[in-house]
Order: structure tokens, then C-alpha cells, then sequence
């Protein structure tokens, strides 16, 4: 270690996951950090959509698990969501801006986000869906479960995608007296998903729409025209950015 390493030291700090409901340390991050992230960050949004989405992913992954002394790919997707603006908290400053476009006039306004503003949202009942002869026992969203299922993130996802990412949210399915735990993806979607109603694979949809996410909104006049706009992040890239 060179002579100079720890000039800079800074602070950890605790923090309670909203999901996990227990406490973690989280350093802020340095310069060094946001190397690998900012070059996804940049590729991301010069490539458009032949850049993909799980890359990105993969990069705020390794960026986060840097920071924490937990398996990032294990947590919730939420509590992901949580951890990388908690930490631009402690290492830039509380409050960030979101730009929004006025839906009257297209004037582009500034709103300051504060993570102490966002509602964690957790509307999660039962993770067991039951069916006329079926019973699915389900999973959590992990965030290894998001890169595993990026695709479902970019444009042009297909039926066949949301398909896989539906079985991969089936942890058992109990039938005819027997639990079946050791199912493959492929199982899942031929035997069962794709041999569903459309009523029955709402259920399915319900259970990851209750999935808890992060939510903040807020209200404003347009500074140009004075039309009252809302502006609301509650889909899972909108807390992934770094700016
Ligand atoms: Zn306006």
C-alpha cells in the first residue's frame, strides 16, 4: 500500500434496507468507483438499444457490491434501488435533480429528489398463488432475477420473455400431491405457463406487481405556462442512475 492510501478515508455509514428490514454498512463512493459505471452509463445511452440492458445492470451490480458487504445479486430489487441512492446521498449530497417535460407546452422543469421523500411501496400478500388443481409457490425479486431477465427491460421484448420471466419468479408448483421443486425454465413455460388462462397468468402478473418498488412524485406548476404537472419514478431504471 502506498504512503498515501487512506489520505482520503472516509466514513461508512448504517443503513436499514426497506425490504430485508435489517442493517447494513454502506461506504460512499469515490472517484475510482464510478469509473466502471460511468462507461456503462455512457454506452448505455449512445448505443440505444443495441447496448444492452443487462450490462448496465451488471455494472450498477458490481459498482453497489463495492460499496456493501453483502451478496448485491441475493437482495431485493427494491432494496438495490435503495442502496445506490443512499449512497449517492452520502457521497454527493442529499438531493438530486429529475427533469420533466411540461405535457401543455414541452418546457423542460427541474424537481429535487430526496431519497427521505420515497415511499417504499409494499403491496405483497401471499407468495403462494393458488389454482383450480395448482398451487405456485413463488419467489422474491431478487436483483439476480432482474439480470437474469433483462430482456424483459429492453424494447423489443417478446412474449416469449415474459413468459421465461414469469417461470422464473415459480420457486414450486405443488400438484397431484407432489411438490415439484426441481422444475426447469423450460418445464415451467411449456407445461404450465404457456398452457394457462389469460384470467390465471394475471395472478401471476399481480403477485410481481406487488412486488415492493420504490416510489416518489412529486406536483408542479410549469415554469413557463403554469400547466400543473406530476412527475413520478417508480419503475426500476428510474433509481438505477448515477447523475
Ligand atoms: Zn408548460
Amino acid at each position: 500500500m502506498g504512503k498515501l492510501k487512506g489520505a482520503f478515508s472516509s466514513n461508512s455509514v448504517f443503513i436499514e434496507l426497506p425490504v430485508a428490514k435489517r442493517t447494513i454498512k454502506l461506504r460512499p463512493y469515490k472517484h475510482g468507483d464510478m469509473k466502471s459505471i460511468l462507461n456503462a452509463t455512457d454506452s448505455f445511452q449512445d448505443a440505444g438499444e443495441e447496448y444492452k440492458i443487462k450490462d448496465y445492470l451488471l455494472a450498477i451490480g458490481s459498482f453497489i457490491g463495492g460499496l456493501i458487504e453483502e451478496d448485491i445479486m441475493k437482495l431485493h430489487v427494491a432494496d438495490v434501488s435503495f442502496i445506490m441512492n443512499k449512497a449517492k446521498e452520502i457521497s454527493k449530497s442529499e438531493e438530486s435533480k429529475v427533469i420533466s417535460t411540461c405535457k401543455k407546452c414541452g418546457n423542460k422543469n427541474t424537481s429535487i429528489f430526496k431519497l427521505s421523500d420515497v415511499v417504499v411501496e409494499d403491496k405483497k400478500t401471499d407468495d403462494k398463488i393458488n389454482f383450480d388443481k395448482v398451487i405456485f409457490t413463488m419467489k422474491d425479486f431478487s436483483f439476480q432475477m432482474l439480470v437474469d431477465n433483462s430482456m424483459i427491460l429492453e424494447k423489443h421484448s417478446t412474449v416469449d420473455d415474459m413468459s421465461v420471466f414469469y417461470a422464473n419468479f415459480i420457486e414450486c408448483v405443488e400438484y397431484d400431491n407432489t411438490i415439484y421443486d426441481n422444475l426447469t425454465v423450460d418445464e415451467l413455460v411449456n407445461d404450465l405457463i404457456d398452457d394457462m388462462g389469460v384470467e390465471e397468468v394475471d395472478k401471476i402478473k399481480k403477485y410481481i406487481d406487488g412486488q415492493p418498488n420504490l416510489y416518489w412524485e412529486d406536483e408542479y406548476e410549469c415554469k413557463e405556462c403554469g400547466n400543473k404537472n406530476k412527475v413520478v419514478l417508480n419503475k426500476l431504471l428510474d433509481f438505477f442512475s448515477i447523475s
